[in-house]
């Protein structure tokens, strides 16, 4: 997807970053008819978006979030219905228990949300798990299942929604970085590009790792960390799981073309930065619980997402030193979850690896997104910190940024979601999900 529109003088709504969230927000507002300008520094989906282990699930989330997935189990095949290439499908998705230990952990989970997450939710015992997943040779004690959850793929997903938007009046800029969010008495008054200047009263900063950057900019305090988290690719594979599945070392999803995209399940790794100095406070909680799964993995020190502020207004940016991050994957890591997967799934042993990637994961202490107006700075919402697991939610987020960006009353509640939460005291601590520091 290349786009090379002149850029427009003004639009209603500026949107930075064109991952899923920044997509799906032009989407809406696009078909609300605003006038709404999308800049990429990179490509559409070349981050997060389009590098995720493409699960689509309620299955273990945050209570505050479930409003979005069940707004999202909404979207998606109404989106896909609607000619959009998404490669969703409703295959159902298990959280896969060892011993009881697990299962009473996905039991009080279930006990607690169940109700919230949509009714549909259930455990299985050892013999269904079994009639589930008839390749597994593994025993399972059982698992929480989902019938509804289900997968995507993640690039046709995010480009096929900056094609609708596009199709809708949305103008999508590739290749054009964000340089600084524009003020006029202390208002958002539009965005200075690498291609020049474009005004408008509302800012969405979506701009998953990078957002922080343009916080500080802005002089606005938005502590987040990166992780990385690496998968890898199978070709087509015969007689696999049809079900999207994770528990103990591996996670996998059929993938549409008969292949299977598999991660490992709780391990990923601590991107080592200066910014963890500046936020240790904040995140103690959150690396204290979960340093076994969070090896550290030096980041080199020209990390651009992770540097300071301090580039001349109109000079070029790290933004454009790094137009798309691909860290390298972890062998080591996918090693260990494609070996537990053959011990369970011996049908995996024919499987041939077709490709590996990585991508870094924008993380913030409580391990929730900020969906949110910045209070001091009307005209600016800020749309970040999906915390790995922020593209099952997309186009449910997308649509109530959408609202928020029209000056309208979100259908779902975003108020765990502030902005504000990290600078109460108290608020906005890790803790959230004791389980695992990160739920993708
Ligand atoms: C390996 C991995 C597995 C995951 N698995 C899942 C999963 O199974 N299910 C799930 O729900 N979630 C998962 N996630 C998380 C999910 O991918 C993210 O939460 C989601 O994609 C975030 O979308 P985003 O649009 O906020 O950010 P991104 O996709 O990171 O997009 C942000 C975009 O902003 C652009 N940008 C930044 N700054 C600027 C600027 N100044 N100017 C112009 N453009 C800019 C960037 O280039 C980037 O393209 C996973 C993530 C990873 C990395």
């Amino acid at each position: 997807m290349t786009t090379c529109s002149p850029l427009p003088a003004r639009a209603d709504v500026l949107i930075i970053g064109g991952g899923i969230i920044g997509c799906a927000a032009a989407l809406f507002l696009a078909r609300a008819g605003l006038a709404v300008v999308l800049c990429e520094k990179g490509h559409i989906g070349a981050e997060q978006s389009g590098r995720n282990w493409g699960w689509i699930r309620r299955i273990g989330r945050h209570g505050a979030e479930l409003p979005l997935a069940r707004r999202a189990l909404q979207l998606w095949p109404r989106l896909q219905a609607e000619g959009l290439n998404m490669g969703y499908a409703q295959t159902g998705l298990a959280y896969l228990c060892k011993d009881e230990s697990e299962q009473q952990a996905r039991r009080a989970w279930l006990k607690t949300h169940g109700e919230a997450a949509g009714g549909d939710i259930r455990m299985l015992s050892a013999a269904q798990a079994k009639e589930l997943l008839p390749a597994a040779q593994g025993r399972f004690a059982g698992a929480l299942f989902a019938p509804r959850d289900g997968r995507a793929e993640p690039l046709m997903a995010t480009r096929a929604l900056a094609t609708a938007a596009r199709a809708q009046g949305a103008v999508i800029m590739e290749n054009c970085a964000v340089r600084d969010i524009e003020l006029q008495a202390g208002r958002v008054h539009g965005l200075m590009t690498e291609k020049g200047s474009v005004r408008g009263r509302k800012v969405i900063l979506a701009g998953g790792i990078w957002s922080r950057l343009l916080c500080d900019r802005l002089r606005l305090r938005l502590p987040q960390l990166g992780v990385v988290n690496s998968v890898h690719y199978t070709a087509p594979l015969a007689g696999g799981p049809s079900i999207v599945a994770g528990g103990g070392e591996y996670a996998f999803r059929p993938t549409r073309d008969g292949g299977y995209a598999v991660a490992h399940w709780r391990i990923s790794q601590t991107l080592l930065t200066a910014q963890h100095i500046r936020f240790a406070r904040q995140f103690l909680p959150a690396l204290a619980s979960g340093w076994r799964d969070l090896p550290p993995r030096l980041a080199s020190p020209a990390q651009p997402w992770a540097a300071r502020a301090g580039w001349k207004a109109g000079k070029p940016t790290p933004f454009e030193r790094a137009r798309v991050l691909d860290p390298s994957p972890s062998r080591r890591i996918l090693k260990a979850a494609m070996m537990a997967l053959e011990r369970d799934f011996p049908v995996f042993r024919q499987a041939r690896i077709v490709g590996a990637q990585a991508g870094i994961i924008d993380v913030l202490p409580d391990v929730l997104p900020v969906i949110s107006e910045v209070e001091d700075i009307p005209g600016l919402i800020l749309a970040t910190g999906f915390s790995g697991h922020g593209f099952g939610i997309g186009p449910a987020a997308g649509e109530a940024i959408a609202r928020l960006a029209q000056g309208l009353k979100a259908d779902v509640d975003l108020s765990a979601f502030s902005l504000s939460r990290f600078s109460s005291p108290g608020k906005g601590r890790a803790g959230h999900s004791r389980q695992r520091p990160l739920m993708l």
